[in-house]
């Protein structure tokens, strides 16, 4: 199961940034959280039955897990935030 979760967790990682939930800092290419959860939500959703098919148990689980991804992305490039705090 261990597993399964990594993979799952990767593909929700791809499905927050096609979106753009998630989004890469222009200067370090660090995931930053651009606080829009619902985008990715209505993509996976979209994508469920098609390019995602059987990735997923359920949509409750998918959604469950770009959540995951999203909560785990920080507000702030952590290289940016150093370069200000200098
Ligand atoms: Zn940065």
């Amino acid at each position: 199961m261990r597993d399964d979760h990594d993979h799952q967790r990767e593909v929700a990682t791809q499905i927050a940034r096609r979106a753009g939930a998630i989004a890469e800092c222009e200067l370090h290419g660090e995931l930053v959280d651009n606080d829009s959860a619902e985008e990715a939500y209505k993509l996976g959703n979209s994508l469920f039955d098609t390019e995602f098919r059987g990735v997923f148990a359920s949509r409750r689980q998918m959604t469950d897990i770009i959540k995951e991804v999203i909560d785990d992305t920080g507000w702030e490039c952590g290289a940016c935030d150093r370069n200000f705090s200098d």
